[in-house]
């Protein structure tokens, strides 16, 4: 096999819905991944923050394999002891009293949005089912989380979109005050916008939504899919607002490479499902629960989420001592990189540059993007960046 076979066997039958890069990963190590070719590249995007202990971390490995050798799947008719032992490790971190386990990040936020209307409808009867979200937003790919998506360019081709949706400015509590009528249930934001850009929301703003929220018993969705589980040096980046919403989204690093989301639930809407209101066939599957738990095992070990703070503090260091780099944005290892004019490329150029050079990198918008996996060793962060160096000089 080389890149190119694969590449070409790929495209003749694979739905062209991605813009690849012209390589083919064949294994993967720690911080590192290989090409059919045999090239190899230090990873700086952990398969958009999915890898969050990096390639096939031997604990994870064997956890996994030991699962899939004991019972891989049994449908939710039944309990397992392996989910419920995640589940009760989950909410233990993130003082949720009950979640709701999906497949994706989308499959979570549909949950979410579920369980804001059932609330909104158990308490106040029809039509109080509209949310609000931000503009700049992602939310995922199905129907109802593109419609929640607060950018025009995801509002093509698809129609009809379903309704129920009013989209406010980032960091405009105006707008999100006037936005608010008797029809809002919920009001669903990323304290990060990931692929919106990587920006930051600001304190004031938060406090104005929990505030808001508060005063009209709306309830307020985090989507921590991608900035969630660690990767900002918090188990979740709400609490580096302060702040715990209603109902929170996880999934992209959640399980260590295996497809998962969770919607968590507080107090207040911990109670909203009730037999056959939702469900997924996969939800929940023992192995996916069973690396999920190494991940999360990983996470409480002291210095874990330090370790990730002070590597984010070093790559911040050093990006912001790279004439290429104009400006930084993000919390922990989610970092946007805003290339200087100097550079004389942009972000997918440098992107593209960097995968000849060896290492992987995301955009963001007309950003570069980091989310390392949150294993990464210092040695293996220098080289990265001793590339990305090179590149922006
Ligand atoms: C990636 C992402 C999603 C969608 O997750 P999928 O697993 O692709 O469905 C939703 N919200 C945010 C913030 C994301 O970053």
């Amino acid at each position: 096999m080389s890149n190119q076979n694969v590449i070409e066997k790929f495209d003749s039958h694979v739905a062209g819905s991605y813009g690849r890069l012209p390589i083919a990963l064949s294994k993967g190590d720690k911080g590192e991944t290989t090409d059919e070719n045999g090239k190899e590249y230090i990873d700086f995007g952990s398969g958009i923050g999915v890898n969050s202990l990096g390639f096939c971390d031997a604990e994870w490995v064997e956890a996994v394999t030991r699962q899939a050798a004991t019972l891989q799947h049994t449908s939710n008719y039944y309990y397992t002891g392996i989910q419920a032992d995640f589940a009760a490790l989950l909410c233990g971190i993130t003082g949720y009293e009950r979640v709701f386990f999906g497949n994706s990040g989308a499959e979570a936020n549909e949950c979410a949005m579920k369980v804001a209307r059932k609330y909104s409808s158990d308490r106040y009867g029809k039509n109080r089912g509209t949310i609000i979200t931000l503009e700049n937003s992602f939310h995922g790919r199905t129907m109802e989380t593109l419609a929640a998506t607060g950018q025009a360019v995801f509002h093509e081709y698809f129609y009809p979109f379903p309704e129920g949706f009013k989209y406010v400015p980032a960091n405009d509590a105006m707008a999100l005050r006037a936005a608010v009528d008797d029809s809002v249930c919920a009001i669903m934001l990323e304290y990060i916008q990931g692929e919106g850009g990587v920006n930051v929301l600001s304190q004031e703003f938060v406090d104005a939504v929990f505030a808001i929220a508060e005063e009209k018993d709306i309830l307020v969705i985090a989507d921590e899919v991608q900035s969630g589980v660690g990767r900002t040096g918090r188990f979740l980046a709400g609490e580096h607002f302060g702040k715990h919403a209603d109902i929170t989204t996880l999934a992209k690093g959640i399980a260590g490479g295996l497809p998962m989301g969770a919607c968590l639930m507080n107090e207040k809407t911990a109670g909203v499902l009730t037999p056959g209101t939702h469900g997924s066939t996969f939800g929940g599957n023992p192995v996916v629960c069973a690396g999920g738990k190494v991940v999360l095992e990983r996470m409480q070990r002291p210095g874990f989420l330090e370790s990730v703070s002070e590597k984010a503090e070093h790559i911040y260091a050093r990006l912001s001592a790279m004439p290429g780099v104009k400006s930084l944005s993000g919390i922990g290892l989610m970092i946007g990189i805003t290339l200087a004019d100097t550079v004389g490329k942009d972000a997918p150029a440098v992107k593209n540059l960097a995968l000849e050079k060896g290492l992987l990198v995301l955009t963001a918008k007309e950003k570069v993007r980091l989310l390392p996996p949150l294993t990464l060793t210092m040695e293996e962060i220098d080289r990265g960046l001793d590339i990305l160096g090179e590149i922006l000089a």
